[in-house]
């Protein structure tokens, strides 16, 4: 019954109850007022008609309002409590009128208002209700008890139909004029005012439970409830009034009781066959657009059972009346249990979802919602995510929300996931952006450890250096995120175990779901696993960071209390990371070696610029000095050239006077041979011839002079040798230097066997000279060595040569030692001069021209002469001769002659 009770119609059956409650109080108050003001027709409409007791009309009037309070207010227990009060006090009142009725007695309950006149009409106790008046509010005091939806309607409506029959039954007395209907002429008789008033409280309280009970019927939208409201009221209404009008006519004798009772019948026939006719036809209206209505509720339930969202009917109390398919397969819940559910109970947040629908609901001009979330609640107590769109619907003028669910778990776990990538990407992009802009190393490192921990999940993270120290195992903690560098602080420095070595060998990523269940875990004394107080690790995570030239810089390293934390996305994201630290690293690293560059060009442009500054003044001095060296230098090249032309006028003067030398030289030593002969020769004549004559002392001077004529002579000789190196130069022409050594020595041979002395010769070479000037002076050298032997040691001399490199040229370096008394090297330069000894001529005789002569030859073969020598230890004399020479112009004497010593 329940369901199909009409919200509408039930609504308005309530309405009319209230609005029967306050008649039923209106009515008693006018009467009450009669009372008061003594006006019988207030009292009883008709004089002479019995009036309606005053006790009766107060009872009426609370009983009025109450009905009306009960309706109009929101079902409280106080509510109820007063109903039953009323109620209370209606029972008492009928109850204890129908006991004086029965025992003849009065408890002075009747006039305890108002005095009622021992006269009034048909009142067997002045102010004593009629019996059947106490019966009523006995009967609405049942009605009032019952008529809740808790207690039992069926029986309410029985007691307040029975009063409505009572009622009506009176005023058909009084229309009818049937006395006997009023009640029993020994007691007071019901009022016609108390017997509408009664009727219409009835009436109220037939009502007060419309949804309920056997007239819940009429509160249906069934066909069955349509006929009942509209026959009942006809079904009374009609056959009363008819039979109200035939008796009119009776009494004016338009007709007698057979035709009367003949009318009365036929129009009740006429009026009823209209009425169910028009009731038919209507119903049957009903009937097609219902049945219309049902097929096209048959598609609506199959399209919306088909649909992919969940369908709700929902009506401004939260209450279900229609929910799909989907919706029973998503909640959990049969449909029968989702029709006796609050739409509330199916929110995951009750009062958010509440709220919103009662703000919809208020916003009246917006017919539809935009889509927006929720969540709802399965029967089991999940929740899950949905979308939710929300209609205004109205059926038979009621307001209903119709709202479509649509499930987006799926799309939620989706959007969730993206988010989540996303809000990875967004912080590996700010990881980069932070990276690439970041040049403070250590400020880079702690940014890339924060970055990997908050990627990862990891509960902390770490970056470590790839330091290793001399006994290569220990490397030096760096940076930490997630835990206090005291967490690490206390523990020694960290060693390079199994598990970490592939990290720092460069090997990449290192991702272990439970370390402790690892085999290479606790193989490492002394800990073998965790260091005590070290930070709890079983989900491991690490990576090597590599530079571009495959230097391994470091390590980062993360970890989890729980198992399992990382997964290959992690991988991923932390090779990135580590990609993006190595590069942001050397980055950082270059920037440190390219701002020290930069620094050192600053100064040295600095110091540019300071130079260029000074420059200007600097190129004005030197400008300023080289010209004073200009003006110095001209000045010096003009002396200097004054000094070649003195120079050159000199050497032609030398040349002129050297020339005159020579031939002086020349001419002497000639012209000298002459006289010297004589002298010789005539010396020889006083010898030979005079020899008898001269005494001792005289023979001593011819000797001695001869002696000074010999020796005047070699002076002569040498002397004209000497000059002859340069007078009588022959061309150069290739000339065997063995060829000309073993010619001198066979010159030398008397003088060579004289002294008991030895002459080795070792290879010499070929070269360009003048042969004669050759023999010259390899006499004079080996002559020396033989003549300056030690006393008593006999001469040891050795000639030997090489071919020598000199700038390019190819020279023959001669030397020729002896084993003689040799010279102390201070009067080396002396000896090479004409007329220079150094040995007294009586111990070594010699005139002093031979090295003189030895110095020229070789000058004129544009080589160089020197010796070595110590006193006591013999001499080397050193000659130097280029191989190849050009011929020059040679110098010719004068006045040359040949001359014979
Ligand atoms: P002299 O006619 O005296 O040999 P030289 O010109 O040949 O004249 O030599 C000059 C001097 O050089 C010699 O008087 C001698 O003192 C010294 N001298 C030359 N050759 C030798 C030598 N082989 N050992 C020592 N002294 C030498």
């Amino acid at each position: 019954m329940t369901s199909l009770a009409s919200d509408r119609i039930v609504r308005r059956f309530r309405i009319a109850s209230s609005a029967l409650g306050i008649a039923t109080s209106i009515l008693a108050a006018a009467v009450l007022l009669g009372w008061t003001l003594d006006i019988s027709f207030l009292k009883s409409i008709y004089a002479g008609f019995p009036t309606m007791k005053a006790n009766s009309a107060v009872a009426l009037l609370i009983g009025g309002a109450a009905l009306f309070v009960y309706h109009r207010m929101t079902e409280g227990a106080w509510v109820r409590s007063l109903l039953d009060v009323v109620a209370a006090v209606f029972g008492l009142l009928g109850i204890l009128t129908l006991a004086q009725y029965a025992f003849g007695v009065s408890l002075g309950i009747d006039q305890l208002l108002f005095r009622d006149s021992v006269t009034a009409p048909w009142t067997s106790d002045p102010g004593r209700m009629a019996p059947m008046t106490a019966v009523i509010l006995a009967l609405s005091a049942v009605a009032m008890a019952f008529s809740s939806p808790k207690r039992s309607p069926a029986m309410g409506q029985t007691a307040a139909f029975v009063s409505v029959f009572a009622s009506v039954l009176t005023i058909l007395g009084y229309v009818y004029g049937v006395q006997v209907l009023r009640g029993p002429e020994a007691f007071t008789q019901m009022a016609l005012p108390t017997a509408l008033t009664t009727l219409i409280f009835a009436l109220g309280l037939l009502f007060m439970v419309p949804d309920r009970g056997p007239f819940g019927v009429l509160s249906t939208d069934t066909i069955g409830g349509m006929m009942a409201r509209r026959l009942l009221p006809m079904a009374v209404i009609v056959p009363v009034l008819v039979g109200w009008l035939r008796l009119l006519g009776q009494e004016r004798q338009l007709y007698d009781v057979e035709f009367g009772i003949a009318l009365f019948a036929l129009t009740n026939v006429i009026i009823f066959v209209f009425i169910i006719w028009w009731n038919a036809r209507s119903l049957h209206r009903v009937s097609v657009s219902r049945r219309e209505a049902e097929s096209e509720m048959r598609r609506f339930k199959f399209i919306s059972d088909h649909a992919g969202d969940a369908h709700f009917l929902v009506d401004r109390h939260q209450k279900l009346h229609y929910v799909n398919r989907v919706a029973v397969d998503e909640l959990g819940y049969t449909r029968e249990e989702l029709l006796e559910l609050s739409a509330s109970a199916l929110m995951a947040d009750p009062k958010l979802a509440t709220g919103r629908m009662r703000r919809f609901i208020e916003m009246a001009d917006l017919e539809q919602t935009p889509p927006f979330e929720w969540r709802l609640r399965r029967k089991d107590g999940y929740t899950f995510p949905v979308n939710v769109s929300v209609s205004r619907v109205s059926f038979d003028g009621e307001p209903y929300l119709y709202v479509v669910a649509h499930d987006i778990s799926a799309l939620k776990a989706v959007q969730e996931k993206l988010e989540d990538q996303n809000r990875l990407l967004e912080a590996i992009n700010r990881v980069n952006t932070t990276l690439a802009g970041e040049l403070d190393l250590d400020k880079l490192v702690q940014t890339v450890t924060d970055a990997g921990t908050e990627i990862t999940g990891a509960q902390f993270g770490a970056f470590f250096y790839n330091v290793i120290d001399e006994k290569g195992e220990a490397y030096m903690l760096y940076t930490l995120s997630g835990a206090p560098r005291e967490a690490f602080e206390s523990m020694p420095m960290p060693r390079i175990t199994e598990i970490f070595q592939p990290t720092f060998a460069g090997e990449g990523i290192t991702r272990i779901s439970d370390v402790t269940q690892d085999p290479r875990f606790g193989k490492n004394p002394p800990y073998n696993g965790l260091p005590e107080g070290h930070l709890p690790v079983r989900s491991y995570l690490s990576s090597s960071v590599v530079s571009r030239e495959d230097e391994v810089i470091g390590g980062l390293f993360f970890g989890h209390e729980e198992p399992n934390i990382f997964d290959e996305r992690s991988e991923a994201l932390i090779a990135g990371i580590a990609d993006q630290a190595a590069i942001a690293i050397e980055n950082a690293r270059l920037f440190t070696a390219a701002h020290s560059e930069l620094a050192e060009r600053k100064r040295v442009e600095e110091e540019l610029r300071e130079l260029n500054e000074t420059l200007e003044q600097r190129v004005h001095d030197r400008t300023a000095e080289l010209e004073r060296i200009n003006r110095q230098l001209k000045a010096e090249i003009t002396d200097r050239s004054r000094a070649e032309r003195a120079l050159e006028r000199t050497n032609r003067a030398l040349s002129q006077s050297n020339r005159e030398l020579q031939d002086f030289a020349y001419a002497a030593s000639h012209d000298l041979q002459e006289p010297l002969r004589k002298i010789s020769s005539f010396s020889d004549l006083l010898i030979s011839d005079y020899a008898d004559r001269l005494d001792d002392a005289g023979q001593e001077y011819v000797e001695r002079m001869q002696d000074a004529a010999l020796r005047m002579s070699r002076l002569i000789r040498d002397l004209l040798a000497f000059s002859r190196v340069k007078t009588r130069a022959k061309p150069f022409e290739q000339v065997d230097l063995n060829e000309i050594v073993t010619e001198v020595l066979e010159d030398l041979l008397v003088a060579i066997e004289e002294s008991g002395g030895q002459v080795d010769v070792g290879h010499l070479p070929g070269l360009d000279a003048d042969p004669t000037q050759m023999r010259q002076l390899f006499q004079n050298l080996i002559s020396n060595g033989l003549k300056f032997h030690r006393h008593g040691i006999s001469p040891q001399i050795s000639v030997s040569a090489e071919l020598v490199d000199r700038n390019g040229e190819t020279t023959c370096r001669i030397e020729i030692s002896d084993n003689g008394i040799g010279f102390e090297s201070k009067y080396l330069d002396r000896i090479f001069s004409p007329f220079q000894r150094l040995h007294a001529k009586s111990a070594y005789p010699g005139t002093g021209i031979g090295l003189a002569i030895c110095r020229r030859i070789v000058e004129r073969h544009n080589g160089e002469i020197t010796a070595e020598s110590d006193p006591g230890n013999g001499s080397t004399f050193i000659v130097t001769l280029p191989c190849s020479q050009e011929n020059e112009e040679v110098e010719e004497a004068t006045s040359e002659q040949p001359v014979d010593a």
